[in-house]
Order: structure tokens, then sequence, then C-alpha cells
């Protein structure tokens, strides 16, 4: 079956298809149907996930995965959260937002630097579907005061994985799907769907 993947996030593009591409699911990102990127206009995660896959599955006609996520910063009550892709500005870079993550934690010790990450992972199987299937997972860490490691996307470089000295953007894909939010949220999803009767009823 083909599968829409709606994301324009080609870190979180990546991790899906090696994720999805090693159990045979074939996914294809919504920017090869030319389908723009939906306003998150949510206060959830789940709301967000909702809008995007609805989005993509009536421009595509095809069932459709979609993952909203972000990081949850304990000492700056939770923020960025759902705004974490815009956690610097409306169009702001991954860079821009590492730096003003890093400005809004300055001088706060590693005790009170905890956060985790929270995955969202919906699949509809067309647009008006009333029974998304909706799974998640978090990774808990904490920010580190500098960026470490060119590898991931987003906050990577900054989030240190409770019990590890490594960044993020310092493991491999194949090391960071096993144990993230999205890998393990994605992993409930194929499972789900795995052992579903039947996945067009
Ligand atoms: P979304 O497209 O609204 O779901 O934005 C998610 C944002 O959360 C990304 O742009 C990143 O800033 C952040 N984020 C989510 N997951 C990760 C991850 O695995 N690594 C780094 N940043 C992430």
């Amino acid at each position: 079956m083909k599968v829409v993947l709606a994301s324009s996030n080609q870190g979180k593009i990546k991790e899906f298809q090696k994720i999805l591409n090693d159990v045979g699911m074939n996914i294809t990102p919504q920017e090869e149907f030319f389908v723009q990127a939906a306003d998150e206009t949510g206060l959830t995660f789940v709301e967000n996930a909702i809008l995007k896959a609805r989005h993509a599955s009536i421009q595509t006609k095809l069932p459709a995965i979609a993952d909203d996520s972000g990081l949850q910063v304990d000492f700056l009550k939770g923020a960025p959260g759902i705004y974490s892709a815009r956690f610097a500005g409306d169009k702001a870079s991954d860079e821009e937002n590492n730096n003003y993550l890093l400005e809004r934690l300055t001088r706060v010790p590693n005790s009170l630097r905890t956060a985790r990450y929270q995955a969202v992972i919906v699949f509809l199987k067309h647009y008006a579907d009333p029974k998304p299937i909706i799974c998640e997972a978090q990774w808990e860490g904490h920010i580190a005061t500098d960026h470490r490691g060119g590898g991931g996307f987003g906050y990577d470089p900054l989030f240190i994985p409770l019990g590890q000295t490594l960044s993020a953007a310092e493991m491999r894909i194949d090391e960071k799907n096993k144990v993230s939010h999205r890998g393990r949220a994605l992993s409930k999803l194929v499972d789900y769907l795995a052992n579903s009767q039947s996945m067009l009823c």
C-alpha cells in the first residue's frame, strides 16, 4: 500500500524512511506530491499530528502518516513544546532555535536542565477516517551547555539522552531510532498495523 508521509522536515523524513523501509513499508514524503505544509493551528501534539495527516491525505487521496513532536524543557515549564520548530521565531533555523534555547538557559545548572522529546504519530486510513491510530513516546534527557555533533536535526546537538554522555547529534541514525521518541512511537504503530486484522475496514 502506498502511504504519504505528512512532513517536509528532512531530518524526520530520513528517520521515518530508515525505520519503515526496514519493515517493507513504502512511504512517500508529501513534497513529492507537491503538498505544502499544513497550518499547525492545534494546541496539542495530537491535534497537530491529525491536522497534518488529514491535510496530506485530502491532497493525495492516500492513507497518511504524520508526526508532531517537540522538546519540553522543565526549567521553561514545558516550553518550547508544540512550538519547538518556531521557538526563536516563525521561520527560525535549527541553529537559531538552539542558540535561543541556550540563551534562555544561561547559568541554569545541569541538575535543572532536564528535558524530554515528545512524539505523537498518527495514521489515517483516509482523510475522513473517524478512528485515527495514535501512538506516542517520550525520550528523557537534559540540555547541554554547548552544541555537540553534526548528525540528527533540530535540538539534537543540545540533547543528551538520560544515562548517556553523547548528544543525540553524535549518535548514528539507527542507534537514535532504537531509543528515540519518534523511533519508539513508530515501532508501536508498525506493531499495531502488523497485528490488526484489517487496515482497510
Ligand atoms: P513539528 O514539525 O511541528 O513536529 O516540529 C518538531 C520540532 O521539534 C522540530 O523542528 C525540532 O525542532 C523538534 N524536534 C522534534 N523531534 C526532534 C528530534 O528527534 N531531534 C531534534 N529536534 C526534534
